[in-house]
């Protein structure tokens, strides 16, 4: 579907839960957040409905995400029922990746096409301190699960933080050397209510190129991600710009929150409900905000912060 401004609308984001098993410092409240209402929630018949309006409306790329997507009851039922939607063409997850020893083989089997795997960092003791929670031995183990599986080109997520984890840029390109692997570097957004964004160390993806001056240029682009490689390198490395560059011409999405709120734009405050809707007012409930998505992103930056309205784990990065 085209919108107002011209853009070709084809990918939509589902979160699946807000819940998640990490509360890494930039996305989520120390405490974790209440468990809602079941009946707050969509439903699983509801979300998958909701994927069938809109690949109705062409979509043909779905992200499952969350919160923490694999934590979800039954998620590779959900995951195997959304697939099977006529017209799909690829399924994605983007996930931490510390339960994909238990459930990559099955997520494959159920027909999951790519995974986007959030690390952000090697070092043990800094995982511990961003995710609060997590080990990164179980992150590390859901990668080669991932790979055993028979996931191909997995992209890595890593959120860029200076004096967190900036010192390990070059550690992260050079699991590319070796390893069919998409590093790609995202600039932290100034988004979710406990976000100090200057003291969580904003540093722009222009630290990369010039900490590892032997990147070369792809002159490609993988979604929002400009893509470098190492000379010989079997993998790629992403560079993700939501703030130092701004993508909304190139924007292509949509996202829908499991209390079943479309998000049109992911920095405006705007949400549309289709909880509780027939298939069919689904259907033109999303026509209608796909068509209205707004033109562009509000500023964004320290002073500026994102008018999401809500944390990123309540949103589905
Ligand atoms: N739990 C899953 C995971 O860790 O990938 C999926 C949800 S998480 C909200 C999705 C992505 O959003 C992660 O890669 C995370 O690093 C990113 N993210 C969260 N808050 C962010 C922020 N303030 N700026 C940039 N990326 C952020």
């Amino acid at each position: 579907m085209i919108d107002q401004h011209g853009r070709t609308i084809n990918y939509l984001r589902i979160s699946v839960t807000e819940l998640c098993n990490l509360r890494c410092r930039y996305c989520m409240p120390e405490e974790g957040i209440a468990k809602r209402d079941h009946e707050e929630m969509l439903r699983a018949e509801e979300t998958i409905a909701a994927a069938r309006a809109a690949v109705s409306l062409g979509i043909d790329k779905i992200r499952i995400t969350g919160g923490e997507p694999l934590v979800k009851r039954g998620i590779v039922k959900l995951c195997r029922e959304i697939g099977e939607i006529d017209g799909l063409r690829e399924l994605c997850i983007t996930t931490n990746g510390t339960l994909l020893s238990r459930f990559a083989g099955e997520l494959k089997a159920a027909g999951v096409n790519r995974l986007n795997i959030s690390l952000d960092t090697l070092n043990p003791r800094k995982y511990r301190e961003i995710t609060r929670l997590g080990s990164l031995q179980d992150a590390l183990d859901g990668i080669e699960a991932a790979i055993t599986a028979g996931f191909e080109q997995i992209k890595i997520n890593t959120v860029l933080m200076g004096g967190v984890n900036d010192d390990e840029i070059a550690d992260f390109v050079n699991l590319t050397k070796d390893r069919p692997l998409e590093v790609r570097f995202i600039e932290l957004m100034p988004i979710g209510g406990g976000l100090d964004f200057e003291k969580a160390g904003f540093i722009s993806c222009q630290e990369v190129l010039d900490r590892v001056p032997e990147l070369e240029s792809m002159e490609e682009v993988d979604g929002v991600a400009n893509l470098y490689r190492l000379p010989g390198a079997r993998g790629r490395v992403g560079l993700i710009r939501p703030i130092s560059c701004e993508f909304c011409d190139d924007c292509n999405k949509i996202r829908l929150t499991a209390d079943g709120m479309l998000k049109p734009c992911l920095h405006s405050g705007e949400e549309i409900s289709i909880k509780g809707k027939s298939p069919q007012q689904m259907r033109e409930i999303m026509q209608h905000a796909i068509y209205n998505k707004p033109q562009r992103r509000t500023a964004l930056d320290a002073d500026n912060p994102s008018e999401a309205g809500r944390d990123m784990n309540r949103i589905g990065g």
